[in-house]
């Protein structure tokens, strides 16, 4: 449709990486469907926020990315907003730290659902739109985890790694269509699922958390610095747009060195 603006929808946009992304590509002219956990105030504040500043629409969608029908009304929705359906970011994602014997099972299920299967429901779902339009780009942020293993997260590094399986899996499919599918593997990025990982390792080894965030958390990540959403987003950005017309099936890292070693 000539005049209108291309639309991406960002799942687990409420807060961190996501709400990062959807102000980048606000900031470029899209018109951004938000999603995630968030109360309905806040959620108002953040829609408002990307219409007045960057002028564009926004919309929420309060799927469940545990729930397959949810995240399909989420696409069919989105797509009837304003026809179109340009960019998918399957961002969504929690975390669990736990030695797999103590790992419980809701949590499993939870970050295998969350984490790596809502990716498959929403692709699946924003596909046949893409391909009707002849346009398409889908971006499944990963994490250096689906390249590399930490202890004591095996659900959130079996499911990152799926998220990166699934992605050439789905490039391949999609060869012969404009439609590209990447995902991109960030290190540390200190958001809300970051603070509560520091929070968390302080307390167990009764360490402050500067300590924990340069001997734990920047332990693997060579420049010892965290990466910045806007950074990560610029990445995001070049994917979605044309120069990022022939890469599909890779999976970008931005990990300060991490998968160097
Ligand atoms: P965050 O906790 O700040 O944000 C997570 C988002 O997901 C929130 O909007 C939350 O509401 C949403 N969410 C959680 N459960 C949901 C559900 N059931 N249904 C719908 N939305 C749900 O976390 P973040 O650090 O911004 O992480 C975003 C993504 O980036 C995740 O997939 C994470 O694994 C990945 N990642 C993060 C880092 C990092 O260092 N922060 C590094 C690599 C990859």
């Amino acid at each position: 449709m000539a005049g209108v603006a291309s639309h991406a929808v960002i799942t687990g946009s409420t807060s961190g990486i996501g709400w990062g992304l959807a102000k980048a590509f606000a900031s470029r002219g899209y018109d951004i469907t938000l999603n995630g956990l968030a109360d309905s105030d806040a959620v108002q504040r953040l829609v408002d926020e990307l219409k007045t500043e960057f002028k564009v629409q926004a919309w929420y969608s309060p799927a469940n990315m545990m729930k397959p029908d949810e995240i399909q009304k989420m696409i069919v929705e989105a797509e009837s907003r304003n026809s179109k359906l340009d960019v998918l970011i399957n961002n969504a994602g929690i975390q669990h730290v736990a030695p797999v014997e103590e790992f419980p099972e809701s949590k499993w299920d939870a970050i295998i659902a969350i984490n790596m299967s809502s990716t498959f429901h929403a692709t699946k779902a924003a596909l046949p739109g893409m391909k009707k339009r002849g346009h398409g780009r889908i971006i499944n942020i990963a994490s250096v985890h689906g390249l590399v293993a930490s202890p004591f997260k095996s659900a959130y590094v079996a499911a990152k790694h799926g998220v990166i399986g699934f992605t050439k899996s789905i490039a391949l499919e999609l060869a012969d269509t404009p439609i590209t599918i990447n995902a991109i593997c960030p290190g540390y990025v200190r958001t809300p699922l970051v603070e509560g990982q520091i929070e968390q390792q302080a307390a167990a080894h009764g360490i402050s958390k500067e300590k924990v965030i340069r001997d734990v958390i920047l332990a693997a990540q060579p420049k010892k610095e965290f990466i910045e959403v806007e950074h990560l987003a610029e990445l995001a950005l070049f994917l979605a747009g044309p120069a990022g017309r022939a890469v599909t099936g890779s999976s970008m890292t931005m990990d300060g060195g991490w998968t160097a070693r």
